[in-house]
């Protein structure tokens, strides 16, 4: 297991910080093994990962030495985001039915344990499918969701599941509120939608920038134009520049408008689809206005997983394919 920190050198304060984090970890280490020899203590033999959630020093493996990156997660036609860092982890939808036992091990072999924030941005199958299997896997702290109106609660079988697993879970659960903002540690997460109620489900998608240093990422669920224009003209307009945005709605002509993308000034945009696709994702119509606006374009139905790795100030990019 690699465990990685925001290490600058020369700097002797976190040099100190590091050494006796380090010495606090072997020494709880060594206090974790003892302990396991004796009965009725909960652990068998200890792992490193024991060790590190036990002093709150969270393995991170993002595959280099950045303390924070975004995955993508190539859930075929669908979403999944993890937000993985060294001050805790988001999970922002889980893909289609079926697609949960793939991103239990994805995260999994990143050395996560518990989720600190499950955002289901709105309830379609291809959202929200394979959360129930993830919610029972993992510990979960808090789940952001949408507050539907009676009229505008869907009463599908996955929906259903899915608020039975984080009924079991004993999470927080919480309705998505514009302005609402969390924390964890250097990472913070702004919620810009949704404002009002709509009977298109998409446009309840919980929409949310997280940052990390001067780092940006802007995800918009299923989202269209409406929604767009509506936070565009609000009064967190401002919020909505990010690096990189998850293009809304996969790619679909009815989102991505011209106008958003000249509030977002993304320099590069991710479309989480699938190959092949029945609804035609990504449409010509929304690629062409990405193209205009600058961003690289980039397609999990191209290049399989994607991950954007920052240092607070820059980005790394890793694909799966290609
Ligand atoms: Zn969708």
């Amino acid at each position: 297991m690699k465990t990685m920190f925001n290490m600058r050198r020369g700097k002797r304060t976190l040099r100190r910080k590091i050494a006796s984090s380090l010495s606090a970890l072997f020494m709880t280490a060594a206090i974790l093994i003892t302990l396991s020899g004796q009965e009725g203590f909960p652990l068998d033999i200890p792992t490193w990962s024991d060790v590190f959630t036990y002093v709150r020093l969270k393995p991170v493996s993002n595959g280099d030495d950045n303390p924070f990156a975004v995955h993508f997660i190539d859930v075929g036609q669908g979403d999944s985001v993890f937000i993985n860092s060294v001050y805790g982890c988001i999970l922002i939808d889980g893909g289609e039915d079926g697609c949960g036992e793939k991103i239990i091990s994805y995260i999994g072999a990143l050395g996560v344990r518990s989720i600190d924030y499950v955002i289901a941005t709105h309830p379609h199958s291809d959202h929200i499918g394979g959360l129930d299997e993830i919610i029972d896997a993992f510990e979960i702290k808090n789940v952001i969701m949408p507050r539907l109106s009676e009229i505008n609660t869907p009463t599908t079988r996955r929906y259903e599941d899915f608020l039975k697993a984080v009924g079991k879970s004993g999470a927080k659960v919480i309705a998505a509120k514009q302005g609402a903002g969390y924390e964890l540690g250097k990472v913070y997460m702004l919620i810009l939608s949704p404002v009002s109620q709509s009977k298109d489900l998409n446009d309840m998608s919980v929409v949310a920038r997280v940052s990390y240093g001067k780092t940006f990422f802007l995800f918009t669920g299923d989202a269209g134009s409406t929604v767009e224009k509506e936070i565009a003209r609000g009064e967190y307009a401002d919020f909505l520049r990010a690096d990189v945005l998850k293009a809304g709605h996969h790619g679909s002509k009815t989102s991505s408008s011209a106008s958003f993308l000249n509030k977002v000034r993304p320099d590069s945009i991710i479309i989480s689809c699938g190959e092949g696709n029945s609804y035609g994702h990504p449409h010509n119509e929304a690629l062409q206005r990405m193209e205009k606006s600058g961003a690289d374009i980039l397609r999990t139905d191209k290049s399989g997983t994607i991950i954007v790795s920052s240092d607070g100030e820059s980005l790394n990019f890793k694909t799966e394919k290609e």
